[in-house]
């Protein structure tokens, strides 16, 4: 038997080829279109507007997905984080994250298996890389949430595993699904990324009006080295200068995402210099307490040194949030994800 069709992941025009290969009507098509992305059927056998027969032909050539839930875990503020398997075998995790008083459901997508940056307080980095995902392995993960849930998911961060700009070409193609095939508006989608300058160039020359953020981290390039090892290859000064082109060219706020660690980067020198760093950067500041990961050395900051941090960025003209610390006790904040089972 000749392999499936994966309906999930395809864009309009081949549904249409699907639809004309079956000798039905382009609304047809747009009829499935709509039961993979905006009702998130788990068959075809659900899509009820076609007629019986014309769901066991689709049947015959095509199905829904082939990812499979490896494991679900619901944590007790609400976040659930799904292990996702992919047929050669490999898993990444997916995290939805609800806020309270907010509609908005964000999930949290991975774009690679594992990741080549390495750096030295993240649980991916330690795995190493293992591949790129594809631009529909990108989008199951989206519609795993949404079969699982019957909520449509509203806001997508590439803050899972990976290193987004080292995918570019696939996770672009994600974006075009996601924002013309879902619906969910460029705005409500954020790319972050360590700090790939090449990256950054082509994200300006597009114009993306998606957010971008930056995993800066440390202000001083010493520091940075020994916690982000790109910083030797990309480094602070050249960042800075890629980063002002593209808010030039994008006219976009960029989120400047800055992790704590306690003693390293949380000091108030370290407050000083970046506030310097960025006085000429049109950006937000997301501050991220350390989450403590398996085997590491470093400490989470305590709360009075992330106040005293936040009022003197807050001072220098900044707008400073400080990010929500979710789904811990299921190992689903940021830096914990390594596409295993039980790790
Ligand atoms: N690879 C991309 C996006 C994924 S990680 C990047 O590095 O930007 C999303 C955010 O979580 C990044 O800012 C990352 O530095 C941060 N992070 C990684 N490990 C963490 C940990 N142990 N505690 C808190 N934040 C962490
Ligand atoms: Fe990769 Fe981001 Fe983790 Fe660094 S923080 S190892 S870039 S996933």
């Amino acid at each position: 038997m000749s392999k499936k069709i994966i309906l999930s992941g395809l864009i309009q025009q081949d549904f249409e080829k699907i639809a004309q290969d079956l000798k039905a009507s382009k609304f047809r098509a747009r009829q499935i279109h709509n039961w993979i992305y905006l009702k998130s059927v788990k068959s075809i056998d659900e899509m009820t507007d076609l007629s019986k027969d014309f769901r066991e032909k689709l049947s015959e050539i095509a199905q829904v997905s082939d990812v499979t839930v490896k494991t679900k875990q619901v944590s007790e503020d609400g976040t659930i984080k799904y292990l996702i398997g992919y047929p050669d075998g490999n898993c990444v995790e997916t995290v939805l994250m609800r806020f309270d008083n907010r509609t908005n459901l964000t999930a949290c997508v991975s774009s690679q298996v594992g990741c080549a940056i390495n750096c030295s307080f993240c649980a991916t980095g330690k795995r190493g890389f293992v591949r790129n995902l594809t631009a529909a392995e990108i989008v199951e993960q989206v519609l795993t949430i949404q079969r699982d849930t019957g909520l449509k998911v509203t806001n997508v961060v590439f803050m899972g595993q990976g290193e987004p700009l080292l995918n570019l070409d696939n996770v672009l193609q994600s974006l075009t699904i996601f924002n013309e095939d879902f619906q969910i508006g460029a705005r409500r989608i954020t790319i972050s990324t360590s700090g790939i300058i090449p990256g950054i160039n082509k994200l300006a020359e597009l114009e993306m009006q998606s957010t971008l953020a930056l995993s800066l981290h440390a202000p001083v390039s010493e520091v940075r080295k020994q916690i982000i090892p790109v910083e030797s290859k990309y480094p602070l000064a050249e960042l800075k200068e890629a980063l002002k082109n593209y808010t030039n060219k994008t006219g976009r706020r960029i989120t400047i995402e800055y992790l704590l660690i306690k003693d390293l980067t949380d000091t108030i020198e370290m407050a000083e210099s970046t506030a310097i760093f960025l006085k000429d950067i049109k950006c937000n500041v997301n501050l991220i307490p350390y989450n403590p990961i398996k085997d590491s050395k470093f400490k989470k900051p305590s709360t009075s040194s992330i106040m005293k941090f936040k009022y003197i960025l807050e001072h220098s003209g900044k707008k400073v949030t400080i990010r929500l610390e979710r789904g811990a006790d299921i190992d689903a904040a940021c830096g914990q994800l390594t596409g295993k089972v039980n790790s």
